[in-house]
C-alpha cells in the first residue's frame, strides 16, 4: 500500500515564507516561481518527503539538489526578466532550471554527467517544463551556439571568472557564479558592461567544483 504523502503545496508556501522571505529574498517573481514549482518532483524518490527542507539533498553521483535558499538567491542575483534568454550551467536535478523557466522566456541548462542529465529530461518534462533545454557537456565553456544570454547561472564553484560565460552575456547581462574553493566561496555577481566586468560580491556559499576546461 502507498503511504500518504505529505500536503506538498502547504510545505512549499512554508518554505517560501521561512526560508525564502524572512531570510531577505523579496523579487515577487522569484517568490511566485519558488512557491509554484514542484520541488518534490526534482529529487530522487525516496527523498520527496524531505524536498522543501532547508538543505541541498543528494542526488546521486556525489551532486546534490541546491538548497531552496540559494536557488532563490540565485534567481534574484541574476534578475531575469519575462522575454529572458538564460544559461543556467549545472543541471543537477532540473530544479533551478525549472524555476528560471518560470521567470524567462527561454532555458538552456547544460550537465556534464549524462546521467543526471538524462534524468533531469524526464523530470523537466514530467513537472511541465518540456520547454527547458538540456544539453550534455562541458557547461564552463557556456552553449556559444545559443547565446548570447540575458543571463548566466552557475550552480557549481568555479576557481576564477570563466571568460566564456562572461563573453556570452548581452551587455547589461548578470552571471551569476560561486568562485571560491572547497575551503571557502562567494556568490558572485558580474554584469557585463562597457567598461568590463562589474563584480559584486555576494554571500558565502557552498557549492560543488564546476569540472571543466574553465573549472577544476
Ligand atoms: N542546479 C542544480 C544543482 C546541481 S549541483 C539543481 O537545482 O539541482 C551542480 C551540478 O553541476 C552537478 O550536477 C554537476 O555534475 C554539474 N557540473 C559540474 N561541473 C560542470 C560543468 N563543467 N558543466 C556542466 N555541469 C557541471
Amino acid at each position: 500500500m502507498r503511504r500518504r504523502e505529505p500536503d506538498f503545496a502547504a510545505l512549499r508556501a512554508q518554505m517560501v515564507a521561512e526560508q525564502l522571505e524572512a531570510r531577505g529574498i523579496t523579487d515577487p517573481r522569484v517568490l511566485e516561481a519558488m512557491g509554484k514549482v514542484p520541488r518534490e518532483a526534482f529529487t530522487d524518490a525516496d527523498d520527496r518527503k524531505r524536498a522543501y527542507e532547508d538543505i541541498p539533498i543528494q542526488i546521486g553521483w556525489g551532486q546534490t539538489i541546491s538548497q531552496p535558499y540559494m536557488v532563490a538567491l540565485i534567481c534574484e542575483a541574476a534578475a531575469v526578466r519575462p522575454g529572458n534568454r538564460v544559461l543556467d550551467v549545472g543541471t543537477g536535478s532540473g530544479y533551478q532550471a525549472a524555476v528560471l523557466a518560470e521567470l524567462a522566456e527561454e532555458v538552456h541548462t547544460v550537465e556534464r554527467l549524462r546521467q543526471l542529465a538524462e534524468r533531469a529530461r524526464e523530470k523537466l518534462d514530467a513537472a511541465g517544463y518540456g520547454r527547458v533545454t538540456v544539453h550534455l557537456g562541458d557547461g564552463s565553456l557556456g552553449d556559444p551556439e545559443h547565446g548570447p544570454f540575458d543571463a548566466v547561472t552557475v550552480a557549481a564553484a568555479a576557481p576564477e571568472l570563466p571568460h566564456s560565460l562572461y563573453d556570452q552575456l548581452v551587455m547589461g547581462g548578470r552571471l551569476v557564479i560561486p568562485v571560491g574553493d572547497r575551503r571557502g566561496q562567494r556568490l558572485e555577481v558580474v554584469i557585463k558592461s562597457p567598461e568590463g566586468p562589474a563584480v559584486a560580491h555576494s554571500v558565502a556559499c557552498r557549492f560543488v567544483p564546476l569540472v571543466g576546461a574553465e573549472g577544476y
